[in-house]
């Protein structure tokens, strides 16, 4: 398997293939970010607890750190936002954030730059990354703007 095959296996093989123990939460959380991706981490456990019933916040955050540290999410941590979840982590994409509410959305082709930014003089470091956030009102704030404004 290459990083280019979408990818088809459901959270419990991920869960499995990375070594992590398959339980209830674990799945619900994968399977219902992958339907929401972007999701704050309180999101995550309305959504989690309208399929399980009984989950505490604390495990739903539980479920998310180690996930995260396996790899299986991409914690998305836009300055002065909360931190949001998402399970697309085979490349490394972009995201434009809404200044007022924090929506974030995919950006996946950057007109004009190259994604990967390509640095002159990185001081010596070795870089394997980049992270772009893009900065901005989105339509539902933007329309809510324009009507405060008139
Ligand atoms: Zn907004
Ligand atoms: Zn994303």
């Amino acid at each position: 398997m290459n990083d280019r095959t979408p990818r088809r296996t459901g959270p419990a093989e991920q869960l499995r293939a990375v070594g992590l123990r398959v339980t209830a939460p674990r799945v619900t959380t994968l399977d219902w970010l992958s339907g929401h991706p972007h999701s704050t981490a309180d999101q995550v456990a309305d959504g989690v607890r309208a399929r399980l019933g009984s989950v505490s916040t604390q495990a739903v955050y539980d479920v998310l750190h180690v996930c995260t540290q396996h790899g299986l999410l991409r914690r998305i941590e836009p300055a002065g936002h909360p931190a949001r979840y998402e399970t697309r982590t085979a490349d490394q994409h972009h995201h434009v954030v809404c200044r007022l509410c924090g929506r974030t959305e995919d950006v996946d082709d950057v007109v004009g730059a190259d994604p990967c930014l390509d640095l002159p003089d990185a001081s010596g470091f070795v870089v394997d990354g980049s992270e772009v956030v893009f900065w901005g009102l989105c339509p539902a704030c933007t329309e809510a703007k324009d009507s405060v404004d008139a």
